[in-house]
């Protein structure tokens, strides 16, 4: 059983790894399928006329400050376009996946972060109308019923909170949590870049292989939203998950090449 997670990062072939992902569907691999959409969100809500907002936390992470209208925007992107258009392509290369969110089901359960303390210009703020999540609950039993019936599940990044609230949350970790919470065996993260490279954008400072304990200084290493897929890496083999691989989803055969250890491989 693999978790892939797909990047939504500019030059990602999503054509690519839908092959790919038919062709091992096809070889008898279980598969299920996370993706992001903070760029395409991004480019719509500025269309829109509602660019994003990001606000870095004070321990250091940035994320998107979703307000109530920003969640929906989200909502529309991510789990209306980007996994229908997902969905779509899968089926159109013969494998029966199936779309939803966390949020269908209860397929994932977050607690809302209903404070959160930021940095804004050196000082601290509290922001408190943020639909922001982390991930508490995976609903396995779901999944493996729809594994069970041959269906690939696509799963957009929205979760649902204990009293009934979608949620935003970030979907490296959620990978993690899904993988985490079905016994994967490895967590495959596709996004714009060879792996997690030692001096960021210098393709040839590629990590090929890290201990768990040595991803707390990959931390240092990894500069914005790569934290998030360095720390979903950390929780997903905290879970039991064996390996984690960060690889390169702008090339053909994108998936198979993961599997056979080609970018960063942490275990
Ligand atoms: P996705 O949408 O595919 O999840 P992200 O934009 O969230 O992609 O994360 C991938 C990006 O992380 C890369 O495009 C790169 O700009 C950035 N990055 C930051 N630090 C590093 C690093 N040390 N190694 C590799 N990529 C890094």
């Amino acid at each position: 059983m693999i978790v892939l997670k797909i990047g939504g990062a500019q030059g990602v072939s999503i054509d690519a790894i839908c092959r790919d992902i038919a062709a091992l569907a096809e070889e008898g691999e279980s598969l299920v399928v996370v993706h992001g959409g903070s760029a395409e969100t991004n480019a719509i809500s500025t269309k829109l006329g509602s660019p994003p907002r990001f606000v870095t936390s004070v321990s250091g992470y940035t994320s998107r400050y979703t307000d109530r209208s920003t969640l929906e925007i989200f909502a529309m992107v991510t789990n209306g376009k980007i996994n229908t258009m997902l969905v779509e392509k899968l089926q159109g290369y013969g494998v029966n996946a199936i779309g939803l969110s966390g949020v269908d089901g209860r397929l994932m359960v977050a607690r809302r972060k209903d404070a959160i303390r930021i940095l804004e210009n050196g000082r601290q703020r509290i922001l408190r109308d943020d639909y922001t999540g982390k991930i508490e609950q995976v609903n396995a039993p779901l999944l493996s019923a729809l594994l069970d019936l041959k269906m690939t599940p696509v799963i957009a990044p929205l979760a649902i909170s204990p009293l009934g609230e979608a949620l935003n949350v970030d979907a490296d970790r959620a990978a993690a949590m899904i993988a985490g919470a079905l016994h994967a065996t490895q967590l495959v993260i596709l996004t714009n870049v060879p792996g997690l490279l030692r001096h960021y954008p210098d393709e040839s400072s590629l990590i090929s292989n890290l201990p768990h304990a040595g991803l707390e200084r990959a931390l240092s290493f990894a500069e914005g939203r790569m934290k998030k897929k360095v720390l979903g890496a950390s929780e997903a083999l905290d879970m039991g998950v064996s390996k984690v691989i960060f690889s390169d989803g702008r090339i053909d055969n994108p998936l198979h090449l993961a599997i056979s250890g080609k970018g960063t491989v942490i275990s």
